[in-house]
């Protein structure tokens, strides 16, 4: 059966079943872990399902960067944040296009959620500044440790079973309350079909390695790669479609600038020396943007050039700036994997990534003039990101290029929820029984995109799912009763 199909209703409360649990999660991702454990808390007993053989999902790959206000990592940097910032931060950012009461649910629940990870075992290292952020707010994770943690979590709660390879095919609802009570799914060559007596909650992902979603919600992006982990099908987007969901921001997806085009599909090789100096040159040795914007921006303007193709240039001082705390930024560490390129001089640097000697002087002539002068005469670019930094000049040998392309690593886009991370349908109401969060959720990001609001609110509302699933059996019994 494909996703999406809708099943045989068998009848209400029989023993058709193969199994049954109170809440089943669609995804072993960050916000389907969130929300196993959070059901689990109230008290349901959980059947996290995953189509993949190993759980994890793009959550694994991800940069691990997660935004939270009010951090003790920022605090020991001394970086003043809150709640009310955040919240300012990301309406700034999304614009009208956002849902106010998700961003605002966010900002309320974030530092509870960051509490609660650091519970289950997740470990932060740093904080950087990330896209769309007033203030450094980008808490990073070893994305490793991570899903470990939540996996060692999940197996010690008792409440919790994982059942791998097996993938969600469609949902099951009941006559005559419509409310969804189960799923069919494809386990080991076989269909089982799978109840869940208080809710169904759909943590499955982005459609960002779906061709034929990306033709109908992202045509113009043919040219940019498919970054997701290989389960980012869609496949609960269309399994809730099937059933009369809604959806936002459909027109929303975008691709990020920064990936080497040769990067294996699973690694994580996005690298930005742009935000700390350096510039993006085409294949013809001309900038064609400028570099302080977001890197969505980027991402659009690098698939306007040849080949899609960009290059990321600067010298020892920019060089001399990389962290290993920050996958981004970890120049030194490209430079070792053979992503980043070195040579003593420009001109070495032209023949190295075979682009025209001349002009690339020429560009880095005329931007170190701009710099002294303190006004970027081609593009206009007056900071490093966002509006911080002083330009640098790129003067300082050897030379270093990043050869970079623009990829889709999310969809930013999918099921209308509400607050309580119910998914609505076509009329405005909430679906009995189903839940979503994560990835495969749209409203939140509305216009634009903050560093580490993916990750931040498949953590944050997957909690809220797993909670409102499990609580959900209250309103069941008393609607039952009445
Ligand atoms: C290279 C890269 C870097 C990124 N860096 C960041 C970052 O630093 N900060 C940030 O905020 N965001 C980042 N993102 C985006 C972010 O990682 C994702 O949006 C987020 O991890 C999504 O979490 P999720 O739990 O919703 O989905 P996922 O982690 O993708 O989990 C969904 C799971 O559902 C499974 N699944 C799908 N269909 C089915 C089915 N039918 N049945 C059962 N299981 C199914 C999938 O296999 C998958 O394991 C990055 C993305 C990429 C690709």
């Amino acid at each position: 059966m494909l996703p999406g199909t809708v099943a045989a209703i068998p009848a209400r409360g029989g023993g058709n079943w193969d199994r049954s649990a109170g809440v089943i999660v669609v995804g072993a991702g960050l916000a389907g872990y969130c929300a196993a454990l959070a059901a689990a808390e109230r008290g349901a007993s959980v059947l996290l399902l995953e189509k993949q053989p190993d759980i994890g999902g793009t959550s694994l790959i991800s940069g691990g960067a997660i935004a939270f206000a009010g951090t003790k990592e920022q605090q020991t940097q001394l970086i003043n944040d809150s709640p009310e910032q955040l919240f300012s931060d990301l309406s700034r950012v999304g614009g009208d296009a956002a849902d106010q009461i998700l961003l605002a649910t966010y900002a309320e629940l974030q530092h509870e959620t960051y509490r609660w990870l650091q519970n289950y075992g997740l470990r932060f290292i740093s904080v950087q500044q990330g896209s769309g952020q007033s203030v450094p707010r980008s808490n990073r994770v070893d994305t490793v440790q991570m899903m470990k943690a939540l996996a060692t979590a999940a197996a010690q709660n008792g409440r919790i079973s994982v059942l791998t390879a097996c993938a969600a095919q469609s949902l099951v609802r009941t006559v005559p309350d419509d409310r969804v009570t189960g799923l069919v799914a494809r386990h080991q060559g076989k269909t089982l079909t799978l109840h869940a007596h208080l809710g169904v909650i759909l943590a499955s992902g982005g459609f960002s390695r779906s061709e034929s979603l990306l033709r109908k919600y992202a045509p113009t992006l043919t040219k940019a790669q498919r970054a997701g982990s290989n389960g980012s099908t869609g496949d609960g987007l269309v399994m809730a479609l099937a059933i009369g969901a809604k959806t936002k921001d459909m027109n929303g997806i975008n691709s990020t600038f920064g990936r080497h085009p040769d990067a294996d599909p699973a690694q994580n090789a996005l690298l930005h020396p742009i935000y700390k100096g350096a510039i993006a040159v085409n294949r013809d040795g001309r900038r064609f943007t400028d570099e302080s914007q977001s890197y969505k921006v980027l991402g659009e303007a690098c698939l306007k050039q040849p080949e899609a193709l960009a290059f990321q240039i600067f010298d020892q001082s920019i060089m001399d700036l990389s962290v290993t705390e920050a996958a981004t930024s970890d120049f030194r560490g490209a430079l070792q994997t053979g992503l980043v390129l070195q040579a003593k001089d420009l001109p070495a640097l032209a023949q190295h990534i075979n682009c025209d000697e001349q002009t690339l002087c020429a560009t880095i002539d005329e931007y170190n003039s701009d710099v002294s002068s303190g006004v970027d005469s081609r593009h206009g670019r007056s900071s490093l990101a966002n509006g911080n930094g002083q330009l640098r000049a790129i003067a300082v040998p050897p030379y270093y290029a990043y050869p970079c392309t623009s990829a889709i690593l999310a969809t930013y886009c999918g099921l209308a929820v509400d607050a309580q991370a119910r998914v609505i349908d076509n009329g405005g109401k909430p679906i009995s029984g189903l839940f979503a969060a994560g990835e495969i959720t749209g409203g939140f990001h509305g216009n634009g995109y903050m560093t580490g609001t993916s990750l931040g609110k498949a953590a944050i509302f997957g909690r809220v799912a797993g909670r409102a699933a499990a609580q959900f059996r209250a309103t069941t019994a008393l609607q039952e009763s009445a």
